[in-house]
This record gives C-alpha cells, sequence and structure tokens, in this order.
C-alpha cells in the first residue's frame, strides 16, 4: 500500500512520513480510527515506507523487493495479528491459521472491518486473539530480521486481545531492537488500559464526503453515485463502498413498494414486504433506512430551494417529486426522519426486525395519510 492511495489523512500521513525518515517514529503506535477511516492501509503504507529500500520522500518506491512483497502482503519481517475464529481443534488458533485468507481479504477489502472479516470466514461471529498467539508474536519477534532492518507487527483489532494482551506488555515496553508494533484499533473502550497507555496515539480523522467520493471513482463508480454513497456514509469509507456495490435501483424499487403499499392501504402485500425485509441482514435493512431518510432530506431541500441538481438519479428524483406532490412537507419530513433514525438505532441494538418494520409502516403510513 502506498501512502498515496490511502484516502485523505494528509496531515498525519505527512507526520508519519517525517518521523520515519528522521528515525523517530515512536517503537509502539496506536493508530485509531473508526469504521471505513482507514487505519488499516495506513498500517500496511508505514509498514511499506519503513521496508521500502529506496524510500521517496514523499512515498515508498514500489518497485524494490520490499515493495513487491509488501504488495502481496508477503513480506517476511511483516508479521499480522488478527482476530481468529475456532477451528475445532485441541489447539487455540492463531493468524498463522488463516493467514491465507487474510491476505485475500484485506487484499479485496483493505477497509473492511472485524465484522467483514469474520463474516468472509463464515464462520459464527467470536473472533478471538488468543493467548497462544500472543506468545507466538513475542517467538516471532525475538528472532532476527530476514531482509530488512525493521521486524514489523501489525495488530488489527487489538480490541479482541482479552486479558491474554497483557502477556505483550513487556514486548510493548521493553521491545527487541529494531521492532515496530503497529496496533491498529477501531474503538478505545474495547482496548486493554494498559496497551493503550504503553502505546503512542495517531489517531485517523473522519474521511470527508469528498474525498471518500474520489476514493469511489478511483475505483470506477461514476460521479454521480459516488457522491450519492458518500453522502449516505458519513465517513465510512468501507460502508460508501458496499452501497457503490449496492444496486440503487434494488434500493429504489423496495421503496416505491413501500411507499405504495403504505399509500393504497395493501396490507396483504404491505406484510409480505415486512417479511422479506425482515429476512434481510441487519446491514441491508440500517442501509435501506437510510436511504430513504436521504431521499427525504432530498425531497425538503428540493421543495425549499426548488434546485434540481442534486445527486440524484432520475428514477429517485420522479420518486422525490411524488413525494412531494401528494403533500408531504417540512412538517411530516423531520418526523419520518425521526422514526426511521429510531429503527436504525433499534436495529443496532437487535431489535425484532418483524415487529419493528410493522411498526415503522405503521407510524409511517399514518403520517403519510394524515396529510
Ligand atoms: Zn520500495
Amino acid at each position: 500500500m502506498f501512502f498515496r492511495e490511502v484516502l485523505g489523512q494528509r496531515e498525519l500521513k505527512e507526520k508519519i512520513i517525517y518521523l520515519i525518515r528522521e528515525g523517530r517514529l515512536p517503537h509502539a503506535i496506536n493508530l485509531l480510527g473508526a469504521e471505513g477511516s482507514g487505519n488499516l492501509p495506513l498500517a500496511l503504507a508505514i509498514a511499506q515506507y519503513i521496508n521500502c529500500k529506496q524510500k521517496l520522500p514523499e512515498d515508498s518506491c514500489g518497485v524494490c523487493s520490499a515493495c513487491v512483497k509488501m504488495k502481496k502482503l508477503q513480506h517476511p519481517d511483516v508479521h499480522f495479528s488478527f482476530p481468529t475464529v475456532s477451528l475445532g481443534k485441541q489447539t487455540p488458533p492463531t493468524s498463522k491459521d488463516f493467514i491465507v485468507p487474510f491476505r485475500n481479504f484485506v487484499l479485496q477489502s483493505p477497509y473492511g472491518t472485524a465484522t467483514d472479516w469474520l463474516d468472509f470466514l463464515g464462520k459464527e461471529k467470536q473472533g478471538n486473539i488468543t493467548a497462544l498467539e500472543c506468545r507466538e508474536i513475542i517467538q516471532k519477534l525475538l528472532l532476527r530480521s530476514f531482509e530488512s532492518e525493521y521486524k514489523i507487527l501489525i495488530m488489527w483489532y487489538p480490541e479482541y486481545l482479552g486479558k491474554e494482551g497483557n502477556i505483550l506488555l513487556k514486548l510493548i515496553e521493553e521491545p527487541t531492537a529494531k521492532t515496530i508494533l503497529i496496533f491498529v484499533t477501531e474503538s478505545v473502550d474495547n482496548l486493554l488500559l494498559t496497551i493503550q497507555s504503553r502505546t503512542q496515539l495517531f489517531a485517523l480523522k473522519r474521511l470527508s464526503d469528498i474525498e471518500i467520493k474520489e476514493g469511489l471513482q478511483a475505483l470506477g463508480v461514476d460521479e454521480v453515485k459516488a457522491l450519492q454513497c458518500a453522502r449516505i456514509a458519513e465517513g465510512n469509507f468501507n460502508e460508501a463502498l458496499k452501497l457503490s456495490q449496492n444496486s440503487e435501483d434494488e434500493l429504489l424499487l423496495l421503496t416505491k413498494n413501500w411507499l405504495n403499499y403504505l399509500y393504497s392501504n395493501n396490507g396483504l402485500q404491505l406484510v409480505q414486504w415486512i417479511m422479506e425485509m425482515a429476512d434481510s441482514t441487519k446491514e441491508h435493512q440500517k442501509k435501506f433506512l437510510a436511504y430513504i431518510i436521504q431521499l427525504l432530506e432530498h425531497a425538503l431541500r428540493l421543495k425549499h430551494s426548488g434546485s434540481q441538481q442534486m445527486a440524484l438519479l432520475e428514477g429517485e428524483l420522479k420518486l422525490v417529486q411524488t413525494l412531494l406532490q401528494k403533500g408531504i412537507d417540512e412538517k411530516v419530513i423531520p418526523q419520518m426522519t425521526g422514526l426511521l433514525n429510531d429503527a436504525i438505532y433499534h436495529i443496532e441494538r437487535n431489535a425484532n426486525s418483524k415487529i419493528l418494520f410493522h411498526h415503522v409502516s405503521l407510524q409511517t403510513q399514518g403520517l403519510l395519510l394524515k396529510q
């Protein structure tokens, strides 16, 4: 990973590059970033730059043997540690058992989350970084480096360390020579205090809509869709990417059907719609709700400014215009978005989807038909 491939974070990247060039990067750092902010890509860029044999002032060279190996995540002096799941064997799992799928996962989705990773493995969502893993890390880092001056450990989601993490304390306090430990953390709340206090914190910023839009465009997403996804994703590139891969036609169709059934008071079809929605994943349900909220916000803007220059596709613009013609206004819209936001909140807290969508549907219908 190049620094230039890491979205946004300009100041932080400059600071880190400066510290590496001056030989002053602390030996244990904590890259803290919310989901989709890119702390793993940043860790990969740091590791590549430290090992690069022909560093450029602002990035790795990309062509030296170290860069070539890093590109495949196969540099012998860069070790990865990450949550793993039980293999049903007597010995606890370690990252070594999962390194091949892990490389594939990261190459495919460097902005992915631990949940995405566990989904990718297709296992139950019980991730863990085991005590055996911690001991193996210590063993690995005791060895001399193979090719590079530095040995680097990238630990992704140290939040998954239980008390086992304390096995690592001595290593963090008195690291073996020429060793850099990079912790890639999403939330300090779940990180052992003992690790927090022994690492230097580097916090990533929330990505701007423009940075996300540009990131999506670089992956071939067209501009209108990229901007639309960026606006919904609220700084989370991982989310934006998933949204961009989702056909918006599907979300639009779901929304149209739902509203149709509500307006026409078609109870039978509404119930069927609710059952299907309740059967989809929580992520999908949240996406659907966020999508309607976004359409409603557009409706409000359109009503106020009359401007049609918005990040809306043709079908979406038509739907928004129809809603306005039906009399949906600045009184109803905030009530509806309030309802939908509440629903997202409850989905995140594992509410029963069937009951929830039933409730939201009836409440929304009340608002729509009252006008
Ligand atoms: Zn290089």
